[in-house]
């Protein structure tokens, strides 16, 4: 459930909306969220999908969902599924229908027609690289292309054969008439259309003219009577740009653009770009890959969205570099799942332990909550048998000091159980230790030994009724803290993927208390003092379970 407290609060942008509300300059926001669906969503996004639809949530205004699709080789139905899917699974809701910039493309066109008109704008022959000549640099002023000074008709007249599909791919742009001297390289006459035969996810082939992202954002967001329009900071050089087609294209409204700065997630990557090609390479099995940092990859690794939204609350909004580590993302994931977590207990590395003193009638079972103050969260049985097993390296034979566990001829409790006694270490040929053998304290189920005081709680599971589960450990994708920005020996950036973590994924057999039989996917579990875990979306069944570590219990990663 959402509330008002769960997004940042006391930035910039948020002051702008106060002020704009109280001197009734808008009567409501309208803010929109304006994915390429060119890719999965990420925790970049995350951030812009909490500050769009959290602002619209707090202000009672609305927020619509609009796909910015003017690169239709880049760009498919699979995508705009999974952005749906994971804006609704983060917990908001779009106003009305999801848009589409492509649903513009014909009153796109007749403002373009109407810019020709008023002498705005031009079609233009130069090539991409001529172009690219004419247009200066940040220290020169550009030169004006000869062709800008055609007459209106012939303008006209070729931007419709434009459409027509009279003319090779490339070989006409339309741009705006605009400064070619401009200090702001993006004024300088930029191209509003391009020739590019390629068939699209909404339109078809109806199109063979398609506009571009500046032109059709900004025209965009004013056909959606959007008030306040939040990109990231790259866009801030291109405000002006906005500014001129709001105010001269006869669009219904006047949206205002203001910039934020964009996440970037240490140990991980936030380019749409890089993200496909870790799957198109293989490197992951796919956007959701539960390593990935995308929103789809998140939900398969068991954070949540309460978890991703008290991060974006965290990581706030403002224009100064906003670079995180991913201990705050996995931070905030640990908080929200600690509250709302049952416990079970899992052995991911077991140690046989048989109890040589266990007796049928003797020996209970005992339940215990599945949650430490949680009572809603209700109570199961932990059955006992005379072969349990522990975690292997809650054993130690030549113990370090200050070891709280179970060591040879010492003792320990097992959690929810009895208090036990090593008494005897069985080996194997090479001299591993095999199998422990133990007695158990029968008068100490639910209360202290008598006499002495035993620290250590370790926890265990019964084998013969414990659920055989496989267990999948995640860790980092990446060995650095910024793998796209890691420089060679000349000065070159060295590919992103030359250093992925090759131990970021391990599965492994284990087994965990009974409750893990049957159980639903995306289950969240927190294993006792392993971590949080929860069941694979797609390759769990509950009479094979296949859980996720999503998070361990403490930060523990720095150490290593
Ligand atoms: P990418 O570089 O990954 O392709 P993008 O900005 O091209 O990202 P869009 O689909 O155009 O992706 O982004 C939709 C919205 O999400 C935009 O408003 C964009 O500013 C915002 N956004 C994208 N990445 C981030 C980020 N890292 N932090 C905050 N907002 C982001
Ligand atoms: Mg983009």
């Amino acid at each position: 459930m959402l509330n008002k407290d769960q997004f940042a609060d006391n930035h910039f942008i948020r002051t702008i909306i106060e002020e704009d509300l109280q001197s009734g300059k808008y009567p409501a926001i309208q803010t929109r969220f304006p994915p390429e669906p060119n890719g999965y969503l990420h925790i970049g996004h995350a951030k812009s999908i909490c500050l769009n639809f959290g602002l619209a949530y707090v202000y009672d205004g609305k927020c619509n969902l609009r796909f910015d699709d003017t690169n239709p080789e880049k760009e498919s139905q699979e995508y705009v599924d999974s952005i749906k899917e994971d804006v609704k699974w983060l917990g908001f809701e779009w106003s009305g229908e999801p848009r589409f910039a492509s649903d513009y493309f014909d009153q796109l066109f007749d403002y373009a027609v109407g810019l020709i008109k008023e002498g705005k704008a031009y079609v233009d022959d130069l090539s991409a690289e001529e172009m690219r000549e004419y247009r200066g640099t940040l220290t020169e002023p550009g030169k004006n292309s000869p062709y800008r000074e055609r007459s209106i008709e012939e303008n006209l007249e070729l931007f419709y054969k434009m459409r027509d599909g009279e003319f090779a791919d490339g070989s006409k742009t339309l741009r705006l008439k605009i400064d070619m001297a401009s200090g702001n390289v993006n004024m300088r006459d930029p191209v509003i259309y391009r020739i590019r035969r390629a068939h699209h996810h909404n339109t078809g082939d109806k199109w063979c003219i398609y506009p571009m992202y500046d032109y059709t954002h900004a025209a965009s967001d004013a056909i959606e009577n959007i008030t306040h329009s939040l990109c990231t900071l790259e866009f801030e050089s291109h405000r002006p740009l906005y500014d001129w087609v709001v105010n001269n294209v006869p669009v219904p409204s006047e949206p205002h653009q203001y910039e934020f700065s964009r996440l970037e997630l240490l140990y991980s990557i936030t380019s749409k770009r890089k993200l496909n090609q870790l799957v198109s390479d293989g490197h992951v099995s796919g956007w959701d890959d539960p390593r990935m940092p995308t929103i789809s990859g998140m939900r398969r690794r068991g954070y949540t969205p309460e978890g991703l939204r008290l991060f974006a609350k965290r990581v706030g909004i403002s224009k100064s570099e906003n670079i995180v580590d991913m201990s705050v993302l996995e931070g905030a994931v640990r908080e929200e799942l600690e509250n709302t977590s049952p416990r079970l207990m899992a052995v991911l590395n077991p140690l046989k332990v048989t109890l040589t003193n266990f007796s049928d009638g003797q020996t209970q079972s005992r339940r215990a909550a599945f949650h430490p103050n949680r009572e809603d969260l209700g109570e199961r049985e932990i059955p006992v048998s005379r072969t349990i097993y522990i975690e292997a390296d809650d054993f130690a034979e030549n113990p370090p000091k200050g070891f709280k566990r179970l060591t040879l001829g010492g003792e320990v409790r097992l959690r929810h159980g009895y208090v036990i006694k090593c008494d005897e270490a069985v080996k194997d040929a090479d001299g591993n230790v095999v199998e422990l053998k133990c007695s158990i304290d029968h008068d100490t189920l639910g209360k202290n030994p008598e006499g002495r005081k035993v620290k250590g709680v370790i926890h265990w599971v019964s084998a013969e009724h414990a659920a055989e589960i496989k267990v999948r450990l995640y860790d980092r994708l990446f060995t650095v803290e910024r793998p796209d920005a890691v420089r060679g020996e000349n000065g070159e950036y060295l590919p992103f993927t030359d250093f992925l973590n090759p131990e970021s994924m391990q599965e492994i057999t284990a087994y965990a208390e009974p409750v893990a039989k049957n159980l639903p996917a995306e289950s969240r579990w927190q294993f006792e003092r392993l971590g949080y875990f929860v069941t694979d979306r797609k390759d769990h069944k509950p009479e094979a379970p296949v859980f996720n570590r999503t998070v361990t219990l403490k930060d523990s990663w720095q150490g290593k």
